[in-house]
């Protein structure tokens, strides 16, 4: 019988929490006024959190449920800059100039997590090295090639490995070659976002746990937000709630409406020897494909453990299913993971927008950071941060994704109907390669 990919105690716990305590805050009771309410506690809310309370802002940071119950712990841990868009497709949407102004801010974004890790030295287990985007097909490894030029131009060292060569840096012959991506990052993501929360109470705001904003009205040059706790005055908010958008708005329900959410899934395996470690991954740092919707594989932070995430759908059953599912999708491109199994398999949710682009703006007064399309450790962090710069200073917080959230096409269809438009990027992958 073949062995089972799942171990005896397959856990559907994030692996990055199992070992955490949980997050305290001092139960303070809220404050009745401040200058910035930041609703939603992942890494927008809290990196915006971070830097208004350094300019001196009275700041509180609203989360629905805890540090760690969110999706920024549930996080594979990729920090990259690779962004979901091609740049051939925002440049027939935005123009050739905005593409690689998105591409080149998106390197920023990761070198700004990186700087703020150093800054204020949170041990999050940060390793930084190579990246591998494999090709899934022969059309994919074309586009890549033609890429090439613009791509070292915005991110410099970018090199092309022909199919021939990719047993370099992968221990598998499944894909059509890829692009190596100099200084792309792995960290623990659950690791960051309490560093993140500790960074923002050491600069003096506050953070109230379990509070859920369920309204936001404005009256004249004021907000006044509703909690389970009583109502709260704010001169700005920030709405950092991403995938969980759902507060009483009319302004808020239009931006809601511009984002499909996804279900997302990660797995961890059980320990391997250095060995397997270096024949699955011998570039010892993070390879993704070239899907949509991307699978990943990645050592963990002692190179001990392969940490994946991949795709899923309802049809595959449970979560015990889907991580059979996804780690077979592995197994069968990656020989040498024949005898490893999966110890931790667990989902969370994020936002993709039309344009599969992050977006960080106003709308009626309201600033906020949506649709991280799943790259969010870099993104919402950045953005978060220029949320923040732009209630500071207006012209302190340029950046090329402050651009107005586009319709989803099929809106019109109505919102059950929204999965469809994620099957339809799965069938996508499948068939148009
Ligand atoms: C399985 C999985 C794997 C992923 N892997 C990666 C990866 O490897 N690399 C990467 O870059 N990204 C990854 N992502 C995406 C990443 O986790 C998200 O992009 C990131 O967490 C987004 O950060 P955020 O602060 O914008 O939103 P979130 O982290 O979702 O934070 C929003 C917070 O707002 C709170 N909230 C919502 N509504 C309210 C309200 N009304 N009042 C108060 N609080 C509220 C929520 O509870 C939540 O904590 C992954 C996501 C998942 C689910």
């Amino acid at each position: 019988m073949p062995q089972d990919l799942l171990a005896p105690d397959f856990s559907e716990e994030p692996y990055w929490i199992v070992d955490l305590p949980p997050y305290e805050t001092p139960k303070t009771k809220g404050p009745r006024s401040v200058d910035v309410a930041v609703v939603g506690g992942g890494f927008a809310g809290l990196s915006a959190a971070l830097t208004l309370a350094r300019a001196g802002k009275q700041v509180a940071i609203f989360e629905a449920r805890t540090i760690g119950a969110g999706a920024a712990a549930r996080a594979a841990g990729s920090l990259g800059h690779v962004p979901k868009a091609s740049l051939a497709d925002l440049s027939e949407r935005y123009g050739d100039q905005a593409a690689q102004a998105i591409y080149r801010e998106a390197r920023m974004a990761r070198e700004y997590v990186e700087g703020l890790i150093r800054d204020f030295q949170i041990a999050c287990n940060l390793r930084s090295g190579w990246r591998f985007v494999a090709a899934h097909s022969e059309r994919a490894f074309e586009r890549q090639r033609t890429a090439l030029p613009t791509l070292r131009e915005t991110w410099g060292d970018v090199e092309l490995v022909e199919r021939k060569d990719q047993r370099s840096v992968i221990g598998s012959d499944a894909f059509f070659g890829g692009v190596k991506i100099p200084q792309s990052a792995t960290l623990q993501p659950a690791l960051l976002q309490r560093g993140l929360a500790g960074a923002a109470l050491n600069a003096g705001a506050e953070l109230f746990q379990n509070t859920p904003i369920t309204a936001i009205e404005r009256k004249g040059d004021r907000y006044i937000l509703s909690t389970s706790d009583g109502l709260i005055e704010a001169r700005d908010v920030v709405l950092a709630t991403n995938a969980e958008t759902n507060v009483d708005n009319a302004s808020i329900r239009k931006l809601r409406e511009c984002l499909i959410v996804v279900p997302a899934f990660a797995l961890a395996t059980e320990e391997v020897s250095p060995e397997t470690m270096a024949r699955v991954l011998p570039i010892f740092g993070p390879v993704s494909d070239t899907y949509k919707i991307i699978n990943y594989i990645a050592p963990n932070e002692n190179g001990r453990r392969f940490i994946l995430s991949g795709r899923a759908g309802r049809s595959d059953g449970d979560l015990r299913s889907k991580a059979r599912r996804m780690f077979g999708y592995f197994r069968d491109r990656f020989p040498d993971l024949a005898d490893v199994r999966v110890s931790n398999c667990w989902t969370g949710r994020f936002a993709v927008t039309a344009d599969w682009v992050p977006h960080v703006g106003v709308a009626e007064g309201i600033h906020y950071v949506l649709g991280c399309c799943g790259t969010g450790i870099p993104m919402s962090t950045y953005l978060g941060h220029k949320a923040a710069e732009m209630i500071i200073d207006r012209t302190r917080g340029l950046t090329v994704f402050d651009r107005p959230l586009p319709a989803l096409p099929f809106m019109g269809l109505g919102a059950p109907l929204l999965p469809l438009a994620v099957r339809g990027y799965e069938l996508r992958d499948r068939y148009f390669r």
